[in-house]
């Protein structure tokens, strides 16, 4: 199985919840949230502070509309009792006398002088005619088809009657019209005095106070009819119908509410209080829509605020979720890759290990108790020394520095502890690295393998191979040298060295020993003589080896051809007293002949020697065998050589 498909399968068996929660952690669905969130919180906020302001305002206009119709009822109270307290006296002089017209006229006159609400006043007689007015001309009109002219006639109540709005046929406008009647001494209806208020003296006024284009003043007379108003064009409009005066006014002098203007069908909240004493009414009706234009403007305000921040949380929510998606990526792939590295660390045969500079474990990964026994947390913080066999320490060390000067990958094998504490070859491959919190720090990460079969295994093959080498280096029958190895050997030496000597021995009849003995006695009978010419050079720097067949080299590097001589006399002295019987010698047992040849300066190679020695020996034949022969002694006449006696040979004893 892979390492991704095991990743794959690991991260299919996530349970449902963990997946929903997992989704629901996203930085996507935490951005959405918190905008969600935090625009819940500024768009409550926004309709909190909005209602809080709608409110106040509201309250606001409330106290100023119910405090200006008051101010207005008053003003009106006022305006109604200077002509009441002014009218009433003429009502007594004229109960009881009958004044001059021109001095009762000119009082009349002074009055409306004094009193600048008043635009006319007059005195009608019983029939309805004038009979005193403050006008120059008295008016000719009769007045008796007026209203409030049939109500003073036909009842006898003396209070001042307000009533209009009435088109003054005198001074040909819209006039409010206050009467009193006058009753005479018996009692029966002496006329009425009548005082005109021009319309426009409240609705000009009224319009000094500033309320806006669609807000209104009114002044409402005791049936309903608008007498006064700041838009002029509505005074006589009659409101009688109206919720005011069907159910409001019977409950309460004063009041507000909210209400659709008859006027402009606009909404309005609207004040009113009733003049005491003159049922006439005070109104102001400011519309909504003007009352809450600023409230308004500052809602629109606040909410255009809050989208243009929206908009930018928004766009800087978009780029920090950009940049958490990315961030996010980096995260999962790193994480991917820890966990195929991890995966691969632990499922590996061999053993992965991090040490710190001191040389203590930071991680071993799992395979450590595969392969040693050991689990890796006993492992972690203890020194890797701890671990290694007391032997090999040192070659750990050197390493370990090795690795510190150099910076290259050091390989090493060394004896480690399992956990039942027997040893374990291993082999580590190990180089320095950055420490992954630090990169000031080092760290070391390597590999180990159990090597321990393989070392085993590698032992036996050197071994093996070594033995190799011997045989081919050795003679298989005498355990001697073999002719390659002396082929070497010589060569080396001959150059090295300005004083050496060869000894060559050969086996005197031994063909005859063979025919007649057989040649396993023969084989038996080498391996005698080359016993007794091995003991000769038990020394490391000589070398004897098997030339061919009966023959043997001795050779003497640093022996001059005089030592060389009694060495070859002892050995020969030696294969003699083996006492080997021999039935075809004349002697009647083995013995060997020697040559013995050194180099000397005319010499150009090892052959020349080989060649000397091999000179001396067939001279040493020739003289009758068992003896050695130097080739110095050897004397050259037409190709012939004859050897000079000069040696005693059987009486030779040597030591080497
Ligand atoms: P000489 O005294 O002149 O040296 O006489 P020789 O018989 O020794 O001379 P020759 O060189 O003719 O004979 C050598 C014999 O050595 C011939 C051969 O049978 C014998 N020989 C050579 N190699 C071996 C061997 O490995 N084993 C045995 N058994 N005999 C061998
Ligand atoms: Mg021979
Ligand atoms: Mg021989």
């Amino acid at each position: 199985m892979t390492a991704d498909s095991q990743l794959a399968m690991q991260m299919t068996r996530k349970p449902f919840s963990t997946i929903i929660f997992g989704r629901l952690t996203t930085p996507g669905a935490m951005i959405g949230l918190f905008l969600l969130v935090m625009s819940s919180c500024v768009l409550g906020l926004i309709i909190w502070k909005a209602s809080e302001a709608r409110r106040t305002t509201l309250q606001r206009a409330e106290a100023e509309i119910q405090n200006l119709t008051h101010s207005l009822a008053q003003h009106a109270q006022g305006t109604f009792k200077a002509v009441d307290v002014a009218t009433a006296g003429m009502v007594d002089l004229l109960r009881f006398q009958q004044p001059l017209a021109e001095r009762f006229n000119a009082f009349l006159s002074s009055t409306v002088r004094s009193l600048p609400q008043l635009a006319e006043i007059g005195v009608l007689n019983a029939n309805g005619d004038y009979i005193y007015a403050s006008t120059a001309e008295m008016p000719t009109y009769n007045n008796s088809d007026r209203a409030y002219f049939e109500f003073h006639r036909d009842n006898g109540d003396q209070a001042m009657k307000i009533s209009g709005p009435v088109f003054s046929r005198l001074l040909k406008k819209q006039v409010i019209v206050l009467t009193k009647r006058v009753t005479k001494q018996d009692g029966s209806f002496g006329g009425v005095i009548v005082a005109a208020i021009d319309c426009n003296f409240f609705s000009a006024f009224y319009r000094t106070f500033n309320l806006g284009a669609k807000g209104g003043i009114s002044l409402v007379g005791p049936g309903g009819a608008v007498l006064a108003h700041s838009d002029s064009k509505v005074i006589g409009q009659d409101l009688s119908r109206l919720e005011l005066f069907q159910s409001r006014l019977g409950k309460a002098s004063t009041g507000y509410y909210k209400v659709v203007s008859p006027f402009d069908g606009l909404v309005k909240y609207f004040g009113y209080e009733q003049i005491q004493g003159y049922k006439t009414l005070s109104t102001v009706a400011l519309p909504e829509d003007e009352l809450l234009a600023n409230w308004r403007n500052d809602l629109e305000f606040d909410l255009i605020v809050a989208a243009a921040m929206f908009c930018v949380v928004c766009f800087m929510m978009t780029l920090l979720s950009a940049q958490f998606r990315h961030r996010n990526k980096i995260e999962t792939s790193l994480r991917h890759r820890e966990k195929r590295y991890r995966l691969l660390a632990e499922n590996i045969a061999d053993i992965v290990i991090q040490l710190d500079r001191h040389g203590n474990f930071l991680y071993v990964s799992h395979s450590v108790e595969l392969v040693l026994g050991w689990k890796p947390e006993q492992l972690t913080g203890t020194s890797c020394f701890d671990m290694v066999h007391p032997g090999d320490v040192e070659s750990v060390k050197l390493a370990t520095a090795r690795l510190v000067e150099t910076n290259t990958t050091q390989t090493l094998r060394f004896r480690t502890y399992r956990s039942d504490r027997s040893l374990c070859w291993v082999e580590i491959v190990f180089r320095l690295t950055m420490a992954a919190d630090n990169a000031r720090h080092v760290e070391i990460v390597g590999v180990l393998r159990d090597i321990d079969q393989r070392k085993s295994m590698e032992d036996e093959l050197t071994a093996a191979n070594a033995r190799l080498a011997e045989m081919a280096r050795t003679d298989g029958l005498t355990g001697l040298a073999n002719r390659r190895s002396l082929d070497g050997f010589l060569n080396r030496e001959f150059e090295a060295n300005d004083q050496i000597s060869v000894l060559m021995f050969d086996i005197d009849h031994f063909k005859g020993f063979n025919d007649r003995l057989g040649h396993q006695a023969g084989d038996e009978c080498l391996k005698r003589v080359a016993e007794v010419i091995a003991s000769a050079t038990h020394s490391k720097a000589f070398l004897s080896a098997r030339y061919g067949g009966e023959e043997f080299v001795v050779v003497l590097p640093g022996i001059a051809e005089q030592h060389a001589f009694i060495i070859a006399e002892s050995v020969r002295l030696k294969v003699k007293a083996l006492g080997i019987v021999n039935p075809a010698a004349s002697r009647g047992h083995v013995s060997v002949s020697v040559g013995v040849a050194s180099k000397t300066p005319k010499m150009h190679s090892d052959r020349d020697l080989i060649a000397e020695a091999d000179m001396a020996l067939y001279q040493a034949k020739r003289a009758g065998r068992n003896r050695s022969v130097t080739a110095t002694t050897l004397v050259r006449d037409f190709g012939e050589t004859s050897l000079v006696p000069s040696q005693p040979h059987d009486k030779i004893e040597t030591s080497i």
